[in-house]
């Protein structure tokens, strides 16, 4: 059973490639690695044939628990890694099976399209849907330290108009999600409103694409989860030292192609091309971390074997 169910993996992995190749595109189809919490079922089913543009109208497709694309342990030691393997195992997934409950039986729509009418569908699409697509974005606009790139011209040029300077950007994000700005539980996040730069922050799973939300609205292209699950760990009562920390594991390669979408009006998913564009920063760095364990330097981060299996689709 295992190794037929490996079998047809590798077919569908063969035909996501062939499909990719054409598309030019990165899929994010959960790979088989051990220990996802991801259902068999659902790798196989619905979202791969959605992937392969073959799902017909109707068909019920369960959102899936994408992998982080980076090991648990390579964001340290800004975020440990038991923080991620629970945060990313288990929270995540529980915002996941909810919405999936939610929508049993009913025709899903992409995430992202989900969100901006997600208040006015009630607590399931608001808490988990939100939470869901909050996730998925946290996980992409992450990457282990040096490999996450720096903010493009066009963005610094930005963040220096609408704050000053990146120090200042970086104080006033930082106070927005400080306990006495955000009280509980939500998020911290730069947004693109009118082509302009702004900062804002929401309450739970809120986000700024969503309709009616208490924050500014606009298309988010950084967020940063402030939530205790996300660093209390490590960080307790410091929830200002976790946010400074942050900073060395963002992915500006994902958040420079975010920002170029949001002055078209688009907002971030996972199959965009720019993020795909964006994790072969994190491909360039394994390669370099693989090239220097050959001639015997050693390198501080790895890659888990979700990420590789992950990256075969894209290359
Ligand atoms: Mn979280």
């Amino acid at each position: 059973m295992a190794r037929r169910s490996r079998g047809l993996v590798l077919a569908v992995a063969l035909a996501g490639a062939f499909c990719i190749a054409v598309r030019t595109q990165l899929s994010w189809v959960p790979p088989p690695t051990e220990g996802q919490p991801t259902a068999r079922r659902q790798m196989l089913g619905a979202g791969v044939l959605a992937s392969l543009g073959l799902a017909g109208p109707g068909a019920a497709n369960a959102y899936e628990l994408p992998p982080l694309p980076y090991a648990f342990d390579a964001l340290e030691p800004s975020i440990d890694k038991e923080t991620m393997q629970i945060h990313h195992d288990k929270h995540h997934n529980t915002y996941l099976v909810n919405i999936n409950k939610a929508l049993e039986g009913k025709e899903q729509p992409p995430i992202l399209d989900m969100q901006k009418g997600a208040i006015k569908a009630g607590p399931a699409f608001r808490n988990s849907g939100g939470g869901y697509y909050n996730h998925n974005f946290f996980w992409l606009e992450m990457a282990p330290k040096g490999s996450g790139g720096e903010p493009s011209a066009k963005l610094a040029g930005a963040i220096n108009d609408a704050f000053g300077s990146m120090d200042d950007f970086k104080a006033k994000f930082e106070a927005a999600g400080a306990p006495g700005a955000r009280f509980g539980s939500g998020w911290v996040w730069l947004i693109v409103k009118d082509g302009k730069l702004e900062i804002t922050s929401t309450p739970n799973q809120d986000n700024p694409l969503m309709e009616g939300v208490d924050a500014t609205e606009g298309i988010p292209i950084l967020g940063i989860d402030v939530w205790e699950h996300a660093y209390y760990l490590k960080y307790q009562w410091q929830r200002p030292a976790y946010i400074k920390a942050w900073w060395d594991v963002v992915n500006w390669n994902a958040v420079n192609g975010w920002y170029e979408d949001a002055l078209q009006g688009k907002a971030p998913s996972a199959d965009a091309a720019s993020t795909a564009a964006a994790m072969v920063g994190i491909k360039k760095a394994k390669e370099a971390a693989a090239a220097q364990k050959k001639s015997g330097a050693s390198f501080n981060f790895k890659f888990n074997t979700g990420f590789e299996a992950g990256m075969q689709f894209g290359s």
